[in-house]
């Protein structure tokens, strides 16, 4: 479905990203994957060659810096001469509510979560607009759409996502540039673990019971596994989804009950 192509996922060395990076290899898309972890990234850029035979450049960079996002783009142009797909992931906020954030917390919640997007879809565009396609893909959060109380920086911060994805729609419509958003609910990572295992601690609970709770609010009654949400980014990217832009698309199991 993507032979050819040349994508960039960024936060890639595990989790959702790392899910995404598999799924876009596994349809035959060159890539380029980034974060801060680059052992992982190294050990995963070198398993997606070998398993689908594609080539995979892996960027050491921290979304927070300016000239760390810099090389992402850099290293596609590079490598490969153009950039066809953006998957544009990131680091999960510090969690916490309005009252126990600092404002370097707020600050670092900027960078992170809307001025890496600002940054990367500036380094990619160009390129794209120069041969009148591409697709920007944002994977955000269900938090768009429902606000989980205790996730203040995700809640305030990623919803400008939803406006960066509208306007960018209507702005690269012409030049055949297709924008859209996911929405992911609970996915099955690490991350999610950890998160688990310090909420049992705190409870004195196991971990599995905590996971089984959280299991308990999705209709589907199960976490999605990262490579359901890179099923989607791929589609996205594909072809066959020609006519979707300025879409934020929920993909969570049926736990968001707002309309
Ligand atoms: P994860 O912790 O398993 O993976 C995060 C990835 O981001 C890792 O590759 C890590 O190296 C990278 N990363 C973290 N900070 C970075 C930084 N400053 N610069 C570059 N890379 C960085 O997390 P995940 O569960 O895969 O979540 C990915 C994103 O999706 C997060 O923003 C998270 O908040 C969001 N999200 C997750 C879920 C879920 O249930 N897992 C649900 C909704 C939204």
């Amino acid at each position: 479905m993507l032979k050819g192509k040349v994508s960039i996922v960024t936060a890639a060395s595990r989790g959702i990203g790392a899910g995404v990076a598999s799924v876009l290899a596994r349809e035959g898309s060159d890539l380029v994957i980034a974060s801060r972890d680059s052992a992982r990234l190294e050990k995963l850029a070198r398993e997606l060659e070998t398993k689908y035979g594609v080539s995979v450049v892996p960027v050491q960079a921290d979304l927070t810096k300016r000239e760390d996002v810099r090389r992402i783009a850099e290293a596609a142009i590079r490598h490969f001469g153009k950039v066809d797909v953006l998957a544009y992931n990131t680091g999960p906020p510090k969690p916490g509510a309005f009252m126990e954030l600092s404002e370097e917390d707020w600050e670092y919640g900027v960078r992170l979560l809307l001025m890496s997007a600002v940054w990367i879809t500036r380094d990619v565009l160009p390129h794209m607009v120069e041969r009148r396609q591409g697709r920007l893909i944002y994977i955000t959060s269900s938090t768009l759409k429902q606000p989980i109380p205790t996730l203040t920086l995700s809640n305030v911060i990623r919803i400008s996502l939803a406006g960066l994805v509208k306007t960018l729609a209507y702005q690269l419509g012409p030049y055949n540039i297709l924008v859209n958003g996911i929405m992911q609910g609970y996915v099955d990572t690490e991350r999610v673990r950890e998160v688990a295992a310090a909420r049992a601690q705190r409870e004195e609970r196991r971990v599995e019971d905590v996971i089984k709770e959280i299991e308990r609010e999705v209709p589907l009654g199960r976490l999605a596994k990262p490579e359901e949400i890179g099923e989607l980014v791929a589609f996205l990217a594909s072809d066959k989804a020609s006519y979707i832009t300025g879409s934020l698309i929920l993909i969570d199991g049926g736990r968001t009950l707002c309309i």
